[in-house]
């Protein structure tokens, strides 16, 4: 029935607004390691706004060639900075990501890294300049050692 409470999450509600925002892709294999960098690298709490979409801030480096797409982002991302009080804009870009994979054009032979990278620092430069005031750090994860791998972050 409508309205029967079917669980309880176990955590008390805690009304405090995080101060920061992460920006990643959705993938859930890495998702876990992101939470991870959050609370034990970045120091940004147990909680922490995400936005989260497939490739992550791929929207944000659009604004000539896709605008709607990165009008979307935008005007979901100054929302939340002035509503939550956003200080600190982290975004994390990941290896093997599907979605930058779909984007590759026919047999040109280019580094998905390095695009990768590239726009995390356009993206960044352009969210430095939108919201003053705001920091903004960019991270790439990848994958290291072997049986089994590890994720590792590397500030770009
Ligand atoms: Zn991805």
């Amino acid at each position: 029935m409508a309205g029967d409470v079917v669980y309880e999450s176990q955590g008390t509600w805690d009304p405090e607004r995080p101060d920061t925002t992460i920006i990643t892709c959705v993938d859930g294999r890495w998702y876990q390691h992101f939470q991870e960098f959050a609370r034990e690298h970045l120091k940004a709490g147990p909680r922490t706004d995400y936005l989260a979409v497939p490739g992550g801030i791929e929207p944000m480096t659009l604004f000539d060639l896709m605008p709607k797409d990165f009008n979307f982002f935008r005007r979901r991302l100054e929302a939340l900075v002035e509503s939550h009080g956003t200080h600190r804009i982290v975004a994390i870009a990941h290896q093997d990501c599907a979605w930058y994979k779909a984007r590759k054009i026919g047999p040109i032979k280019i580094d998905l890294r390095e695009r990768q990278i590239s726009d995390l620092r356009r993206a960044a430069k352009h969210l430095r300049e939108m919201f003053e005031g705001v920091q903004v750090e960019t991270y790439f994860a990848r994958l290291a050692g072997t049986q089994p791998e590890r994720v590792v972050f590397e500030a770009v």
